[in-house]
């Protein structure tokens, strides 16, 4: 069974129910995590809150440089990470590899923390009276990550909180722990015990950690009930929180659209990480006559797509996280056709297959009436619709409760503009099908995919989890 670290040890709950830990490519389980009590969290919280005073008195200087060695240790075990999360989650190791390199963009961006948490001067404000704007740790902090990107999320949230002085408890994604359990083995070489802790557990070790009086702010990424519920307790316990949610994005096709570089993307991005992500192209909305061009241009590359374990090289579709997942997945479809929509592909036949299988489907005549088209589904399932101006596109896109992701491929700029000024999303792609902010940026969800105020990393992270004290002086 997995264990917890807490304190720089590592320890196994005495009474924690065991939780299976699956191969999603063969279904077999292939190790057990702890589904901690709150008294472990407790003693978690304890010891980050022990070690806070002297990690944040350590120099800023001795602080960074122990993030390059976490940066260069990284790297080292690059592959490793990579293979814990195809081993766990199912993606391709591809994509596992450009997790995990997204992840160590943030430990860089960390290292820039002299630059980062630099306040502000500004002298005779009135006479002989100076003003000086400091920064300092709010505490600690906790991290509760979603199951599908198993170590790139918990690294939007850490490293940034412990650069600026803060300690650290993650709650991992009880589905997909193995790649969390190796980052804690790394951060447990380079950061003083306490610095950073790491308590397996389900909904119940996650309330006990957002609602604990130790516990200052609470970063958390999942799907939009329990987002909303997470951002609602928090900000009740006075903590401060940021909460992304689930996503269902719209990608619009203009008639002047190059589909060489379209049809590719949009693949990539509806069917990439099984469609197990909160930038998955979900709706393909076709302006004017593209869509018959597109679609069975669509339906030919996505048929084509290799399907298997994400460990075979050759592969560009692995399985979904669980069995149970990819039943939710299959009962969209079900729904989608019983409401009315046309099954141009139906990746159901795969089901036959071990491991929790699932081939690209799509659902032409998609309306916003059907659950297919408003829900978010998770799983390789794409929806279509046409419509017969970009204005209209861009309503209907706008009717989401969510809002995380939109784009648009065109050729024409105006339409770029017009898409980029009013669509009602915090991540717009052109001619991109999946927008990710380098980590330099927030992670900018809109609606109801994100609650709160400050967004995940980008030199939003460095503000949530830094506090400001403004002096003023006279001399
Ligand atoms: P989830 O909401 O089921 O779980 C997320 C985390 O919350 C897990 O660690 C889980 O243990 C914990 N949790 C579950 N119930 C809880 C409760 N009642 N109180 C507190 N914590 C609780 O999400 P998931 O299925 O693991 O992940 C998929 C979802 O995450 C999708 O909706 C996806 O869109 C979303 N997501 C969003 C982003 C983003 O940045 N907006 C990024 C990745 C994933």
């Amino acid at each position: 069974m997995l264990a917890n670290l807490i304190d720089g040890k590592w320890v196994v709950p005495s009474k924690a129910t065991p939780y299976p830990i699956y191969d999603p490519s063969t279904g077999e389980v292939i190790e057990e995590v702890p589904l901690s009590e709150p008294t472990v969290v407790d003693a978690a919280v304890k010891a980050a809150q022990a070690a806070q005073p002297m990690w944040a008195a350590m120099s800023l200087t001795e602080r960074v440089a122990r993030m390059f060695r976490f940066k260069a240790l990284l790297e080292s075990r690059f592959e490793d990470l990579a293979l814990a999360v195809t081993r766990n989650h199912g993606k391709t190791l591809d994509e596992a590899r450009g997790e995990v390199r997204r992840g160590i963009d943030v430990v860089d961006f960390a290292c820039g923390a002299p630059t980062l948490l630099q306040g502000r001067t500004l002298r005779e404000v009135s006479t002989s009276v100076d003003q000086d704007v400091y920064r300092f740790p709010i505490g600690v902090a906790a991290g509760i990550p979603p199951f599908n990107f198993p170590v790139m999320i918990p690294l939007w949230m850490f490293p940034l909180a412990i650069v600026a002085g803060n300690t650290f408890v993650l709650k991992p994604s009880e589905r997909t722990p193995l790649g969390a359990a190796l980052l804690a083995e790394l951060v447990n070489e380079i950061f003083p015990p306490g610095v950073f802790n790491m308590v397996h557990g389900a909904s119940e070790a996650a309330e006990a950690l957002i609602t604990h009086d130790g516990i200052q702010a609470v970063s958390f990424v999942g799907s939009e009930p329990v987002a909303r519920r997470v951002y609602e307790i928090a900000a009740a316990h006075h903590k401060r929180v940021q909460a992304a949610g689930g996503a269902k994005n719209h990608i619009i096709v203009m008639d002047d659209a190059d589909l060489d570089l379209a049809v590719p993307a949009i693949i990539g991005s509806a069917f990439g990480n099984a469609g197990e992500r909160c930038l998955a192209g979900s709706v393909v909305l076709t302006v004017g006559h593209i869509g018959d061009e597109l679609l069975p241009r669509l339906q030919e590359r996505a048929e084509k797509l290799v399907i298997g374990p994400g460990t075979d090289q050759s592969v560009e579709l692995g399985p979904l996280v669980r069995a149970e997942h990819r039943q939710k997945v299959v009962s969209y479809i079900e729904k989608g056709i019983s409401e009315g929509a046309h099954l141009l592909l139906d990746g159901r036949a795969l089901m036959e297959r071990p491991g929790f299988f699932l081939g690209p489907t799509i659902l032409n005549e998609v309306s916003t009436k059907m659950s297919v088209g408003r829900e978010e589904i998770f799983g390789p399932v794409l929806s279509v619709a046409s419509t017969a101006t970009l204005r209209e596109a861009i309503e209907r896109a706008n009717t989401m409760e969510l809002g995380n992701m939109a784009a648009i491929f065109t050729s024409n700029g105006k339409a770029a503009h017009e898409f980029r000024e009013s669509i009602e999303a915090g991540m717009v792609g052109i001619n991109v099908g999946v927008a990710q902010p380098f980590a330099f940026y927030p992670f900018s969800g809109w609606k109801r995919s994100f609650y709160g105020d400050l967004h995940i990393e980008g030199t939003d992270g460095i503000e949530f989890y830094t506090k400001k004290k403004v002096v003023v002086s006279r001399w």
